[in-house]
């Protein structure tokens, strides 16, 4: 979409139906970006009701020195209220944000495909009805397209145009224009379950769901382990206590039905019980968490775990991403790092050093703390029984603030001690959790990678476009496929196998993209090539 066609969208007004969250949002970015609205709803009262809060919120903007006072006088002039939907004949779009039913919008847009001109752009902002099934009877569904918008709409910067099986390619570039003139990135998406961000999200709930109920660790945990050691925002518990039990459960059994009993998106029985006891997040004042009258329900994050100085030697055995980062944390720290046998503790990160018979027998022969990166294995298959210590924890290690270890039959509490030492002096905090190939936020991480992978194998987005719309739409901590890169194809694959050969099922088997890539060597960052190019520097 060039800026041409996007300065020169007609002068005719944009249609937006249902003045509800949604409707009001839309029509409120729509006046920002200088387009003429008209706002309809079924409910007496309710568009002019969305045009005062609309303008309260302007209001805000002006006084926080985020927009003019003209402005936002300028934007709140462009909003009319429609008094039904034969008002909104002369819109070059009509951009619908009704209840979530499919007659419902089914008889919306038979009636505006009546009224508007034919070449009038229809578009849906559902989040969960297939595009295809809602243009399914309008005639001439060609016109028919989706916006996905994002909620609270003025400060989520994304919209994701979704092309039904029907939709033309001029009613979608209307759409990516108008989005552009909402000053919203626009990214493309095919039709399907969850179009393209909700859909490779959906590891990041699913798989913590999965993680709880191995008990590989608690919900509080596992939150802390995505937030401390993956920098998001919010762990996936504490996210679905806000958006609802009772909603995140819905959703994930539209999910499983429109993906046909997708192993990857089976749903988890934890929420159905939460959800039967009545427990269904913040409104419900108990969920995953419980909440106090004001609103709290957990501890605020630690600060940075500060380094401390140390002398010594460590061994890390591996190479890759991952080890050329700990390598220099922990030089930076003031260990000697080279290589040399009888060091007084071993980091591994290449699982060919744990074969019997490696340097690595005379370390437990001198009770020399061994800590074995459990991404290709969990702890167990890694020692068998001997005294090891697993952790795991991703690049960008500069990033991350905590390191998880798990302990197995085997392990000591010296060696568990002397890990926990000595990654508390490298400047990480560690979580104790139980074992598995990625314990906690290795686990979801590799899934959601996975998941991302999917969706580009089935050209349901590109690269670029699901990395957008992850960091835009859902404020993850980078791109999903970046990351991949960071980690390394290889290693994301060989926690897939780990996973499907430990835990077991489909539910964990590699996107066939993922392992191409492994085959002929773009891996990521340290092959120069993985997902994207990634020039020597
Ligand atoms: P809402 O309940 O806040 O608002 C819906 C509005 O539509 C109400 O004001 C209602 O009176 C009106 N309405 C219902 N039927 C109508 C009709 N036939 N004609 C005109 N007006 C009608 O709902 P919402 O949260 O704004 O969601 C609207 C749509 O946006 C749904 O399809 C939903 O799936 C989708 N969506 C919601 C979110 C979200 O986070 N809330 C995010 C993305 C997409």
């Amino acid at each position: 979409m060039t800026a041409a066609q996007v300065a020169n969208l007609p002068d005719a007004p944009v249609g937006v139906v249902g003045a509800g969250t949604m409707g009001s949002g839309i029509a409120h970015v729509a006046a920002v970006g200088g387009l003429r609205v008209k706002l309809f709803d079924v409910a007496d009262g309710a568009a002019s009701a969305a045009i005062g809060r609309i303008d309260g919120y302007l209001k805000r903007s002006v006084e926080r020195g985020r927009m003019t006072s003209e402005a936002a006088a300028n934007a709140i002039g462009l909003i009319d209220t429609a008094g039904s939907p034969e008002d909104l004949a002369d819109c070059f779009i009509v951009i619908e944000a009704v209840a979530e039913q499919l007659d419902v919008k089914h008889d919306l847009f038979i009636k505006l495909a009546a009224i508007c001109a034919p070449d009038a752009v229809l578009a849906t902002n559902t989040s969960s009805l297939p595009v295809t099934a809602i243009a399914g009877p309008v005639p001439s569904p060609e016109r028919v397209v989706g916006m996905h918008f994002f909620n609270p709409v003025p400060l989520m910067r994304l919209v994701e145009v979704i092309s039904g099986l029907n939709s033309g390619d001029q009613a979608l570039a209307v759409a990516r224009a108008v989005g552009q003139r909402m000053g919203r990135e626009v990214i493309d998406a095919s039709d399907g379950p969850g179009f393209l961000v909700n859909r490779v999200s959906r590891p990041f709930l699913l798989e913590a769901q999965k993680l709880l109920s191995e008990r590989v660790a608690d919900h509080a945990d596992i939150d802390m382990a995505m937030r401390l050691g993956g920098s998001f925002r919010m762990g996936p518990f504490e996210l679905s206590d806000l958006v609802g039990v009772d909603v995140g459960y819905e959703i994930a059994q539209s999910f499983f039905r429109l993906g046909h009993g997708e192993p990857r998106w089976q749903p988890s029985n934890i929420p159905a019980q939460l959800v039967a006891a009545g427990r269904l997040g913040r409104k419900s004042r108990r969920g995953y968490y419980e909440y106090a009258e004001d609103g709290s329900y957990r501890e605020a994050d630690p600060p940075p775990h500060p380094p401390e100085s140390v002398s010594g030697a460590v061994e890390i055995i591996g190479d890759g991403e991952l080890a050329r980062q700990l390598r220099r944390l922990t030089e930076a720290a003031g260990y000697n790092v080279s290589p040399v046998a009888g060091s007084p503790i071993t980091i591994t990160i290449d699982a060919r050093a744990n074969r019997a018979g490696s340097d690595l027998e005379d370390q437990l022969v001198a009770h020399h703390p061994i800590a074995v990166l459990c991404a290709g294995s969990s702890l167990a298959a890694a020692s068998r029984g001997r005294d090891m210590v697993g952790f795991h924890c991703l690049p960008p290690l500069g990033e991350s603030h905590a390191v998880e270890i798990t302990r197995g039959s085997g392990t000591s509490d010296a060696s568990h001690a002397a890990t926990t030492r000595f990654f508390h002096s490298i400047g990480k905090h560690v979580i104790d959790v139980g074992d598995a190939p990625g314990l906690v936020l290795g686990r979801i991480v590799c899934q959601l990678i996975n998941e991302a992978a999917f969706a580009v194998q089935e050209g349901v987005g590109t690269a670029e476009d699901i990395d957008r719309g992850v960091e835009l739409g859902l404020n993850y901590p980078r791109g999903l496929l970046f990351w991949s890169d960071l980690i390394g194809a290889d290693q994301v694959v060989a926690t897939l196998d780990a996973l499907q050969s430990e835990v077991g099922g489909d539910r964990y088997r590699a996107a066939p993209l993922l392992r191409r890539m492994v085959q002929e060597g773009r891996t990521g960052r340290s092959t120069d090539r993985g997902f994207f190019e990634h020039p020597p520097v």
